[in-house]
């Protein structure tokens, strides 16, 4: 299973037990941009409470800009492209490019 979070940093050296493990410290997470809502009709927004809203066959993580809430886990590069997600836990809109 490629699901479980490695606790490793960018270098491969594994992080301390005492260290407090954020997402941001994981590799291969990317915190989305946190944009104000959009225009209706001028994005494609997703809104929804099941989480993460993609999973694929990648190695990257995307997260939430503001609360670091896993948005779409296992995806490629390029795989996701010019959308807004609105994050559930904190309603900020989340732009991946
Ligand atoms: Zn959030």
């Amino acid at each position: 299973m490629n699901n479980q979070l490695p606790y490793q940093d960018k270098d491969g050296n594994m992080i301390a037990d005492e260290v407090e493990i954020t997402p941001a410290l994981l590799p291969n997470s990317i915190a989305a941009c946190i944009i104000p809502k959009p225009k209706e009709k001028t994005r494609t927004v997703f809104i929804g409470n099941v989480i993460p809203f993609f999973r694929g066959k990648g190695d990257l993580t995307i997260i939430c800009g503001n609360c670091f809430l896993p948005l779409a886990c296992n995806i490629s590069e390029g795989q996701l492209q010019n959308i807004v997600i609105k994050c559930p836990n904190c309603d900020k809109y989340n732009d991946i490019q």
